[in-house]
C-alpha cells in the first residue's frame, strides 16, 4: 500500500467501481480522470463515505511511486 503521504500528493475521488461498489479511487495529474479508467463524475455536492480503496488504482499508484 503507497503511504498517506504519498496518497496525499494525489487527488482522491469516491465513486462506484466496476461491480457499483463505493470505493476510493486515486485521479490522475490533470485530475480528469481516476488511475483505473473508471469515468469520473461530478459528485463534489454529495459526500459519500466508505472505507474501502479502489484495487486497480492502489496498484497503479504504487507502480507508478515504485518507478519514480
Ligand atoms: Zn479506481
Amino acid at each position: 500500500m503507497p503511504t498517506r503521504r504519498e496518497l496525499e500528493m494525489h487527488e482522491m475521488w469516491c465513486g462506484a467501481d466496476t461491480s457499483g461498489e463505493l470505493v476510493w479511487h486515486v485521479l490522475t495529474s490533470d485530475k480528469s480522470s481516476t488511475l483505473c479508467g473508471v469515468e469520473k463524475q461530478d459528485e463534489s455536492t454529495r459526500r459519500h463515505v466508505t472505507d474501502r480503496h479502489c484495487f486497480s488504482c492502489m496498484k497503479t499508484f504504487q507502480d507508478v511511486v515504485e518507478a519514480s
